[in-house]
């Protein structure tokens, strides 16, 4: 594998499918070390295509655990307005977000769950005016992740560590589409397969979708007026841009306050620096009444917790069981390809382009609408190979979506 070679494929990839960047756009890109290589290949062609000024934000991993470890417990009681502000002018100013996601998923597993969970619901809180910036696709936003040690390590864990690298690098090169001859068109070929299963979604406009698998028994009734979703995404300038590097999902918003039956996880969950293993859920009316996990049960609750939509489902995404991701056979430990390896949904806050006027309601209108609201997104991912999805339309008719883990329609 010739990694330099990938590299400027990836960097390409991420600015011409994910942030179709145009001359005069702006970026705030955030990066971590290990991302250095990458970022820079970005800046490059960044400015080769016009762009006009990139500014980076730095997170290191040993810097956050130093936080978590040894900050006093007021540091995590408040976060700085300013941060908040820096970012929304930053939108407000032209400037659309490339984030390169490198998470150790096993950073904060010495730290206490209470202060992850209390420093995630400040921050939160805090940057509620930023949400609709990214949920709302004020600005174009796209997020693809990169190797680290401790990622590939823990993927990976009975390898040399160089050994590890290399392989995670392939793997993400391959699930990216960064190993084919011309990766953009590969995107291209690959979006319009998405457009196929959103417009037939669309067309169909089910009343509700019904889960069968192991563990798994659940109607989920979708709003009047949802929208299905596969690949790009539209600014309201008509922008298109891919969020997720990758993505094989299409996806719409349940009702909040009408899903009734019992769902259980088909895959761990890598989430606040943290694995939560084996979650089963009881739903009725929209809300999580029961709930268990094997690991990690004290996360899930802190995160059941956030608020009142934290407990109610925010996106239902149908994702084919034979995904290139899925094919791979490994479990990345990281959400970005985790959820695009299997159909998942979303305990949490919805997306308003998953709805006809999700930009244009207010709390108490998406409420009457069945459209959840909340500080948090979480998804976790129902699927596999023995998930059968049937949707039913107004008129009782039953149409199958996926069988066997895969589209039939
Ligand atoms: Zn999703
Ligand atoms: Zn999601």
């Amino acid at each position: 594998m010739d990694l330099s070679e990938n590299l400027k494929k990836y960097a390409d990839l991420i600015l011409r499918v994910g942030l179709n960047v145009k001359p005069g756009d702006n970026i705030l890109l955030r990066v971590t070390e290990d991302g250095l290589p990458l970022a820079r290949e970005i800046a490059r062609q960044a400015y080769g295509a016009g762009v006009h000024h990139i500014h980076s934000v730095f997170t290191d991993d040993a810097m956050t655990l130093a936080r978590f470890t040894h900050a006093p417990d007021e540091a995590f009681e408040s976060y700085p307005e300013f941060f908040v502000d820096f970012s929304e002018q930053a939108y407000l100013h032209g400037f659309h977000l490339v984030n390169l996601a490198a998470p150790n998923p096993e950073l904060l597993k010495t730290v206490s769950p209470a202060r992850i969970g209390a420093w995630q619901k400040v921050m939160a809180l805090a940057s509620e005016k930023l949400m609709p910036y990214v949920m709302e696709n004020r600005v174009k936003w796209t997020m693809a992740a990169l190797p680290t040690p401790a990622w590939a390590a823990s993927v990976f864990p009975d390898l040399p560590l160089s050994d590890a690298m290399e392989k995670l690098w392939e793997n993400i090169f391959h699930v990216v589409r960064v190993d084919q001859a011309d990766p953009v068109a590969a995107w291209r070929e690959h979006e319009e397969n998405l457009k196929n299963h959103e417009n037939r979604l669309n067309e169909l406009a089910f009343e509700k979708l019904i889960y069968q698998g192991p563990g798994t028994d659940l109607e989920v009734y979708l709003p009047e007026g949802h929208i299905w979703l596969g690949g790009c995404s539209v600014s309201p300038s008509g922008e298109r841009f891919m969020p997720n590097i990758p993505t094989e999902e299409v996806f719409t918003m349940p009702h909040a306050y009408k899903v009734n039956g019992r769902l259980k996880a088909t895959m761990p969950l890598a989430t606040r620096g943290r694995i939560i293993e084996g979650m089963t859920f009881v739903f009725k009316d929209g809300a999580v009444i029961d709930y268990a996990a094997s690991e990690g049960e004290d996360i899930l609750q802190d995160i059941l917790d956030t608020d009142e939509g934290a407990r109610r489902l925010g996106e239902v995404a149908l994702v084919a069981h034979d995904s290139p991701i899925s094919q791979t056979g490994l479990l990345f430990k990281n959400t970005l390809f985790d959820e695009n390896a299997s159909c998942h949904f979303a305990l949490g806050n919805a997306y308003a382009e998953n709805h006809v006027r999700g930009a244009l309601m207010d709390k108490e209108e998406k409420k009457r609408n069945g459209m959840n609201d909340s500080i948090t997104h979480v998804d976790f991912m129902v699927g596999g190979p023995e998930l059968n999805v049937t949707g039913v339309k107004k008129d009782g008719s039953k149409v199958k979506i996926l069988v066997n883990g895969n589209w039939v329609i």
